[in-house]
């Protein structure tokens, strides 16, 4: 006989399984609405953000957009115009200098990947020390984080001006981030749910976000940015560079809610950056002369998933909704026969890199490689050699320099083995002095008595020449 007891506490188990049967689950989440941003900016170094300081005000001031930014370095390469402190405490300023400088604007989601600055013009340089696969799961999560319809970033290209290796970098990762963040193949422990609501979990809950546009700026020559100002230097061998690329923001305008031109709100931003531009802008606070702050915002469009015209506004055609995942085109290999010669990385890293993420347009910016030198620096010239015939080739070269210019290269003949790309360092100094002036450069190949090619490099020779190359 059961007792009462017994009874009762068989109806409450009874009653426990129906109601578990029945139970509802909660809604899932949403991703985090505090880090949501309209547009990411990926770049180099604090300050950095005053290339497009202007764009910046315009439309986190007066368009509201949500904006959020990663800067890949501290910046510990760099100098300071301000004090002693250099390397790694430089670094630890220069980060509370740009989340300040941001802050000025309301701009909070700031973050900081921290790999070392590296002053150079080489891309793969940067990317090397970066340690590039793991510098691209982190600005990936980020993309992933902060769901940005638009990403702006450095050019990837190799141009005449400060060409900084490291801002090339940025725009390299930030364009293979917009190509796989919608991918949930790419980094999957990011996008595989979490076990636990609570802790230990290792894998992050994210969901994949395809990015919708993609927008370059540049400092070059030709930007007229905070870089550069001197039209001498401009390439006379083609037309700008920037022309027609993508839409240009003026920042004579005045701003509705402020009253003041956009030029004058970029001051607000420079006065944190003390140890790169020193007082700069305190003195045009001063002076109330804001000319320096004045050059136009000139973007370079990348790429679109939702259409629109190149120079047509950045948040043209962009969609509430999210975009789904577009691939692209990836690495196609190429089958040249016979023999070739050509330039070698890092321009043949770009050739292939623009063509893999269907940037094909970029080659079109710089038809012939260019780089800018000082006078009585050491020029080093990457080329390349390849054979795809069947028997060895002793390929011979020859340059052809302009006068002053004189020719260290090592050899001038190289051993290419059926199937091998013979990697040539072409090293060639430049006279002492001279009238700054654009040059060029021409490197012939030949098998014997057979013409394999002919590369052809312009240098822009003067006073100053940017960053060790
Ligand atoms: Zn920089």
């Amino acid at each position: 006989m059961m007792t009462r007891p017994f009874l009762l506490l068989l109806a409450c188990l009874l009653l426990a399984h129906a109601s578990e049967g029945e139970s509802q689950a909660p809604p899932l989440f949403q991703p985090d609405a505090r880090y949501k941003a309209d547009l990411l900016i990926v770049i180099a170094h604090p300050d950095d953000d005053m290339v497009i300081g202007g764009y910046l005000a315009r439309i986190s001031l007066d368009d509201r957009k949500r904006i959020a930014v990663v800067y890949c370095t501290n910046g510990d390469g760099g100098g300071n115009v301000v004090g002693n402190e250099a390397g790694a405490a430089l670094g630890q300023m220069r980060i509370l200098e740009a989340r300040r400088a941001l802050s000025a604007w309301g701009i909070e989601n700031v973050w900081f990947l921290n790999w070392h600055d590296t002053p150079g013009q080489n891309v793969l340089w940067s990317l090397d020390r970066w340690n590039h696969g793991l510098a691209l799961d982190e600005i990936v999560r980020l993309v992933r984080i902060t769901r940005p319809e638009v990403i702006m970033t450095f050019l990837p290209d190799h141009v005449a001006g400060e060409n900084h290796d490291d801002h090339q970098a940025a725009g390299v990762l930030a364009t293979e981030a917009f190509d796989a963040a919608g991918d949930p193949t790419q980094f999957p422990e990011q996008v595989s749910p979490p076990r636990n609501g609570g802790m230990a979990n290792l894998t992050e809950g994210l969901l994949p976000w395809q990015p919708q546009k993609l927008y370059y700026f540049t400092d070059a020559f030709e930007d007229f940015g905070p870089y550069w100002h001197n039209a001498a230097e401009l390439s006379p061998f083609r037309k700008s560079m920037m022309d027609g690329r993508g839409p240009t923001y003026e920042t004579t305008t005045i701003s509705p809610s402020r009253r003041v031109s956009y030029a004058r709100l970029t001051v607000d931003q420079q006065i944190f950056y003390l140890t790169q531009e020193g007082s700069l802008g305190e003195q045009a606070l001063k002076s109330q002369n804001f000319k320096d702050f004045a050059y136009p915002v000139r973007l370079i469009f990348g790429k679109s998933v939702v259409g629109g015209s190149p120079t047509g506004d950045v948040f043209e055609r962009v969609l509430k909704s999210p975009a789904p995942f577009v691939r692209v085109r990836g690495y196609e290999p190429e089958h040249p026969d016979g023999l070739s010669f050509e330039m070698g990385d890092p321009w043949r890293f770009y050739s292939l890199f623009w063509k893999a993420h269907n940037l094909d347009h970029l080659a079109e910016l710089i038809p012939v490689p260019e780089v800018a030198a000082k006078f009585g620096d050491k020029l080093n010239i990457a080329l390349l050699a390849c054979n795809q015939t069947q028997s060895l080739a002793e390929i011979a070269l020859t340059p052809a320099l302009p006068t002053g210019w004189t020719d260290q290269t090592t050899f001038t003949q190289y051993p290419v083995r059926p199937g091998e790309c013979y990697p040539i360092q072409a090293q060639i100094t430049l006279p002492a002095s001279g009238k700054p002036e654009w040059q060029q450069l021409t490197w012939t190949a030949a098998a014997g008595s057979r013409q394999v090619g002919t590369v052809k490099l312009r240098v822009y020779a003067g006073d100053s020449g940017g960053l060790p190359q």
